[in-house]
């Protein structure tokens, strides 16, 4: 008795296989566009009749295909862009998958043209739901156009899905623009029922991305720019104010790839927080540059979605790039000690409600604006803090004492009375090693060391991490420390973001041996580290984004214990906490700064 099962023919294969990389017309510009565009062409035009029921016709100076390939590219897993499945970690071009020519093929009926520069004569071949209908020579020059009509013709399903022409050819319009703000390098044109909807000349990001949102855009766009050895991140946000009640301008790319991604977007939201209205969204344009072995394409049939190997690093560099600026470009007030950055303040702290702080701050006064650079105090700053801009602008004496002073503190008969030298911020004291107090105009100014040690420490740590790996220093003799089962979990499910640190390691068995440690980490702090990274990483349910914060915050306090025990140079100190953005707040949001005002003084006697 014959068995049940049958091999599927080949068309009726494609044909299955078509619903999955082409679910409408738009499906078929972008493959077609992608193509074009893997051929290296300089100039690629697209016409459209009828939201592409009638006609979709993408035209290239490409590199063309010769009289054999012509036949071969409609085949299934016809593909001249890989060759082994190792090729799909080098990957440079759009497609791999050998799939879209075969799939529309089955669903529509398809003229080719195409020339290769080194023979003089073309090729033509139509198909009509993958079978052969002629092969003829013609007259073309260099490149490829191709012809898909009828599309869905044999798929009746199909074609009753599609929408209303304005949403299909809206469909159209949006991957067109996704490749085209991909290739500014390239001229594209886009054609509907002969009416000219786009002509873009080759030009630069910023140029391609006014000329398709308007030219109005350009004053709206923020630069984004960051270089780390793991992901590299060029573009631009919307300034805040140009946010929107829907998710129109939001483009991620990745190698020149749209892909679309909620936990990078998550990172903006996160970046915006505070600065756009609940429900509104922010726009960007945001392209990476990332090692293809870093990625996987594959996941997903229309390439939409991409796996990331290291997301959780790239979504702390795209949301401290997009802050930083923000803050650079003037969108958000560097001096708001209301808004903490996402780094700087856990979940925990960020949910409670705020106590109202002691301090009084003249709200006015911002002792930044007429020192904008002051190279003098800035030198001894390492490149990372100044990339970061930090140290660009460092209040010089004055300024100091004029950020503490608050109108109403004392009259001008009793400040008469003050001698001069006593106002000035020169006498410095340090009690207990750890609470340092300076005489300021209106009173006192107390310093938790430790906490601003933390905060100092916690700052250019972040700021080499989001540079470059953080150097690690080998140990003479590995170092031993027995993990419970959670603590070897720990360990090992956050591997690559924790050596990043500086921290090299096996686990074997439930013994940590630790051969390297970040070389920033004194010998003797090496065990307070580990229980600190026990302790912050350990207890929480964290936010994926935050796990940089929190191993972050754990060297930072483990190397703030060890230099409590060694001699502070007070005023290089308060120097430092000082070019710390949030010099309030410890990396925790603990206070930092507190005041004795001259009234609270007096009241003790
Ligand atoms: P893939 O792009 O995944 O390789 P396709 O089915 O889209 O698969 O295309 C199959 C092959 O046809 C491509 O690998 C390429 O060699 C060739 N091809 C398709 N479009 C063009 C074009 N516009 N110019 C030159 N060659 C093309
Ligand atoms: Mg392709």
């Amino acid at each position: 008795m014959s068995g049940i099962i049958k091999i599927l023919p080949d068309h009726i294969a494609s044909q299955i296989a078509a619903g999955e990389v082409i679910q409408r017309p738009a499906s078929v510009v972008k493959e077609l566009i992608e193509n074009a565009v893997d051929a290296k062409s300089t100039r690629i035009q697209v016409i459209i009749k009828d939201a592409g029921k009638t006609l979709i016709q993408v035209i290239d100076d490409g590199n063309g295909m010769n009289s054999e390939d012509a036949i071969v590219c409609f085949e299934r897993h016809a593909t001249s862009k890989i060759s082994s499945a190792d090729d799909l970690f080098s990957l440079q071009t759009k497609g791999f998958r050998g799939e879209a020519l075969a799939s529309i093929a089955s669903i529509a009926h398809v003229v080719l043209k195409t020339k290769i520069d080194t023979i003089d004569i073309g090729t033509e071949i139509c198909i009509e739901g993958s079978k052969i209908i002629s092969q003829t020579e013609c007259v073309f020059s260099k490149g490829t156009s191709f012809e898909i009509k009828n599309l869905f013709y044999n798929v009746p399903a199909r074609r009753n899905f599609l929408k209303s022409e304005s949403m299909e050819f809206r469909h159209i319009e949006e991957e067109f623009e996704r490749v085209a703000l991909a290739h500014p390098e390239i001229s594209f044109s886009l054609h509907h029922n002969n009416q000219e909807i786009y002509s873009l000349s080759p030009s630069n990001y910023r140029r391609r991305i006014c000329d398709i949102l308007g030219k109005s855009s350009n004053d709206k766009l923020v630069p984004i720019e960051e270089d780390t050895d793991i992901v590299s991140i060029r573009g631009f946000v919307l300034k805040p104010e140009f946010a929107r009640k829907t998710r129109g301008e939001q483009f991620f790319f990745v190698n020149n790839r749209f892909f679309k991604d909620s936990y990078f977007n998550h990172a903006v939201n996160k970046a915006f927080e505070g600065l756009i209205q609940p429900k509104y969204y922010p726009g960007y344009f945001l392209f990476f540059s990332i090692y293809p072995n870093k990625l996987d394409v594959n996941i997903h049939p229309t390439k939409t979605e991409i796996r990331f190997e290291e997301d959780k690093f790239i979504y702390s560099i795209l949301l401290s790039s997009i802050r930083q600026a923000l803050g650079k470009y003037n969108v958000m007030p560097t001096l708001d000690f209301e808004q903490e950055t996402a780094f700087d303040v856990p979940l925990s702290v960020r949910n409670q409600t705020p106590i109202e702080p002691i301090i009084r701050v003249n709200p006015d006064f911002n002792p930044f604006q007429s020192f904008p650079n002051n190279s003098k105090t800035s030198s001894g700053l390492s490149p990372a803090l100044k990339a970061q801009g930090f140290g660009q602008m460092i209040p010089d004496k004055e300024a100091w004492q004029n950020f503490y002073q608050t109108e109403d503190t004392y009259t001008e008969q009793e400040q008469q009375l003050i001698p001069e030298e006593e106002i000035e911020v020169t006498k410095k004291y340090l009690t207990k090693d750890r609470y340092i107090f300076t005489p300021t105009k209106s009173g006192v100014l107390l310093i938790d060391r430790k906490r601003a040690q933390e905060r100092i420490t916690y700052d250019s740590l972040m700021s080499q991490f989001i540079n470059s790996p953080i150097h690690s220093q080998q140990l003479l003799f590995p170092y031993n420390v027995e993990l419970s089962k959670n603590e070897k979990v720990l360990w090992e499910s956050h591997k690559s973001l924790i050596q990043r640190f500086g921290f090299e390691f096996e686990i074997s068995g439930n013994q940590l041996l630790l051969n390297g440690i970040p070389s920033c980490l004194p010998e003797d702090a090496i065990y307070s580290c580990i229980e600190n990274i026990h302790d912050t990483l350990g207890h929480k349910e964290i936010d994926k984004g935050e796990i940089a914060h929190f191993i972050v915050l754990s060297v930072a306090r483990s190397i703030s214990q060890s230099s409590l025990k060694s001699k502070l140079i007070v005023d290089s100190f308060i120097e430092n906490l000082f070019q710390c953005r949030d010099h309030q707040y410890s990396p925790s949001g603990k206070t930092i700064l507190s005041t004795l005002t001259l009234e609270e003084i007096k009241s003790k006697f």
